[in-house]
């Protein structure tokens, strides 16, 4: 394998790269019917049958376009709500026409499409009835970074008594929602902190720098558009430029920005994981 098909392995879509994806798409859906559903893929909404599914989607009309970690959530007026992930290469396109790897497309009741590509097909369609939504996700899922009720505060107490490394940790979506490789990476950086550090050994000056770290690596994320992943793409087919501003995320060799030692990677966390030697340090 080369190099560059080895770093474009298992990068998924993180919170910045959904997120992007949500702010693009909302517009075009949000007020709008649903008019007619094709869904061309049984793997998309299994167990279920996509054929009952875009039977039940016809009809149906958005209320709002929304995010919990690295889900998209469709909500619809009727109090249901259409849960998509994204997975490794999913993507919204507005007005896909002749698209390689539409799986679905809705037509809406002003004429515009938007489709559901997917190359490997590992993304999920779930529909909710009113009230299992919340359920669901909270049982999935920790709390959302960006909100102002994350504090340094609450994440110590996530943290607390883990001797699971801080990568491992992190990439725990019931630790927090949407972080995955990338971002974590990023953020251990920015605070300074190894990835193999015991998740519950850090004081409350470390807490409080990893939790502007996280912020600042996503919200960095979010202003770029995402990271431009192998298939991840923008639903105007365009494509995010945070991969520029990587500071450890595959940067094996590369001098720190910080510092200048060579960046390293290891695992942790199951995970190829980069970081700098001399800033970030095991006590
Ligand atoms: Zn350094």
């Amino acid at each position: 394998m080369t190099i560059a098909a080895s770093r474009r392995r298992r990068r998924m879509p993180e919170l910045p790269e959904v997120e992007s994806v949500r702010r693009a798409i909302a517009p075009a859906l949000e007020g709008r019917r649903l008019e007619h559903v094709e869904i061309d893929d049984v793997r998309l909404t299994r167990p279920e049958d996509p054929l009952a599914v875009a039977a039940e989607l016809t009809g149906e009309r958005v209320e709002h376009v929304d995010r919990r970690g690295k889900y998209l959530i469709v909500r619809f007026a009727s109090g249901r709500a259409l849960l998509i992930h994204l997975r490794m290469t999913g993507s919204l396109l507005r007005e896909p026409g002749e698209a390689s790897h539409v799986r679905a497309v809705l037509r809406l009741d002003d004429g515009a499409t938007v489709g559901y590509r997917d190359v490997r097909r590992f993304g999920t369609w779930l529909l909710l009835e009113p009230g299992e939504l919340e359920p669901y996700l909270g049982a999935r899922l920790g709390e959302e970074p960006l909100l102002a009720a994350f504090t340094a505060k609450g994440l110590g107490e996530r943290l607390a008594g883990r001797r699971a490394p801080l990568k491992a940790a992190l990439l725990d979506q019931r630790t927090l929602a949407g972080l995955g490789n990338i971002y974590v990476d990023e953020a251990l950086w920015y605070a300074r902190l190894h990835p193999l550090r015991p998740a519950g050994s850090l004081d409350r000056g470390e807490l409080q720098r990893l939790h502007r770290a996280i912020r600042k690596a996503l919200e960095l994320g979010i202003a770029r558009q995402g990271s431009t992943l192998s298939d991840y793409r923008l639903p105007d087919g365009s494509s995010g430029t945070m991969q520029r501003e990587f500071r450890a995320y595959g940067r094996s060799d590369e001098p720190c920005d910080r510092c200048g030692t060579p960046l390293e990677k290891i695992r942790a966390g199951g995970r190829g994981t980069w970081f700098c030697p001399r800033c970030q340090t095991l006590p």
